[in-house]
């Protein structure tokens, strides 16, 4: 007898045709003498829909009330999964976050875990239930109910086996695993049979919501397997585990990022000290800066230039305007209509000349670079907006064609 954590996503659990299937996949292996917990996201659209509602009524909504508003998506599809188990004839609870033991920090709209406490869900287990869980939530110190980020589904199923030492995480979602691009814009996009932890973390900050990157994080740090995988096939998925047990590929994705806004303080006197100044003050808001560069000094002035996200924009205008003044800068400059194009891959770092291929499908299809940075296993380009899918597609090409 096993422990299977299994999470399904928004679309698999999107009506009652797609609920059924999920009792089938989950029953399935309930029958087989396995305890289940499922973890479940809100149906469909539901989570953008309940935000669009709360748009009409107050766009400066508190993120307290967000929160409370949408909790409300997961505890929905959860029950009803709940229901769908019991009239196939199987014992079956459904928990919130906060009885499911989900103790978190209390920054409403993105709060992180910072235990599970699965006493509740164990004692359920014993007495042969299939407990299903809402996945994106859980309770703060002020017991009031948070949500973990968007996409945070992934991560709330990641905890529980962590937390529980389940022998098999499985993510149901809508594609049959990770793929070496979206392969819902890229239609000659490979499925990768497994994939490291690290890639796998990298292509997920950098834009392939096919995880939530915290997921990943969590399950390096406790050395769990993950298996992405379709809930519309019975197809065997992408296994996201440690390195060494993965053969290196040279390139394994190509990810894009749309919420990226470039700003760049221009006319900077050129003297030390004012690089801190300014990315102190960015972080003190915990705005997180990603690409930076700065410009060789001319005239006893640089420019600055960096990205970050592009929700930070406006706190981050705010805070840098009436500064750039007061260190003597000229101008701030900012651009929201731009996007961030990634490679990832473990074998570019014993590899020469992947960024010169890069550099040149760009080239090829005339898309200019705005900005780069490299990691050991990672290359962004930061280029217009209106240019990122095709850079997409040039980038994929010239490595997997
Ligand atoms: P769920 O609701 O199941 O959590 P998501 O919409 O969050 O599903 O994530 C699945 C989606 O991620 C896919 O439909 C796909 O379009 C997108 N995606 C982006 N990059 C990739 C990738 N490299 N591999 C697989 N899917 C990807
Ligand atoms: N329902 C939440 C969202 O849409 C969480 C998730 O799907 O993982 O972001
Ligand atoms: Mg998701």
């Amino acid at each position: 007898m096993s422990l299977i954590v299994q999470k399904f996503g928004g679309s698999s659990v999107k009506d009652a045709e797609r609920l059924f299937n999920v009792a089938d996949i989950v029953t399935s292996v309930y029958k087989e003498g396995n305890d289940v917990v499922v973890v479940v996201s809100a149906q469909g659209d539901t989570t953008d829909d309940l935000i669009e509602k709360a748009n009409e009524i107050n766009p400066n909504a508190s993120k307290r009330e967000m929160d409370q508003m949408l909790t409300a998506g997961e505890q929905i599809s959860a029950s009803l999964l709940a229901m769908a188990i019991e009239k196939l004839g199987y014992p079956v609870v459904s928990l919130l976050g906060w009885q499911a033991g989900f103790l978190t920090t209390s920054a409403y709209g993105n709060a992180r875990i910072r235990r599970v406490n699965p006493d509740r869900i164990r004692k359920e287990l014993d007495k042969k239930n299939i407990v299903i869980v809402t996945g994106f939530q859980g309770v703060n110190r002020y017991d009031d109910m948070t949500t973990l980020g968007r996409g945070g589904s992934d991560t709330s199923a990641v905890a529980i086996a962590c937390a529980m030492h389940a022998d098999r995480c499985q993510i149901y979602t809508d594609v049959d695993g990770v793929y070496t691009a979206d392969p819902r814009k890229i239609p000659a996009a490979r499925k990768l049979d497994v994939i490291s932890y690290d890639e796998m973390l990298e292509l997920a900050t950098l834009g392939a919501q096919v995880l939530h990157n915290r997921s990943v994080e969590m399950a390096k740090k406790y050395n769990l397997e993950l298996e992405v995988l379709s809930s519309y096939s019975r197809k065997p998925g992408t296994i996201v585990k440690e390195e060494n047990k993965v053969e290196k590929m040279l390139i394994s994705g190509v990810a894009k990022d749309t919420n990226v806004a470039r700003i760049s303080v221009i006319g900077v006197p050129d003297k030390p000290g004012l690089a801190f100044k300014i990315f102190s003050k960015l972080s003190s808001k915990g705005i997180n800066v990603d690409i930076i560069l700065q410009s060789i000094g001319r005239n006893g002035t640089k420019d600055i230039s960096f990205t970050i996200a592009k929700d930070n924009l406006e706190d981050a205008k705010e805070l840098l305007q009436p500064y750039v003044e007061a260190i003597g800068a000229n101008s701030l400059s900012c651009d929201d209509q731009v996007a961030k194009i990634s490679i990832v891959g473990a074998g570019m770092e014993s590899h020469p000349g992947v960024a010169s291929d890069m550099f040149e499908a760009l080239f090829s299809s005339n898309i200019n670079i705005r900005m780069i940075s490299t990691s050991e296993i990672k290359i962004s380009v930061l280029v217009n907006i209106e240019d990122a899918d095709r850079a997409v597609k040039a980038v994929h090409d010239k490595f997997f064609d």
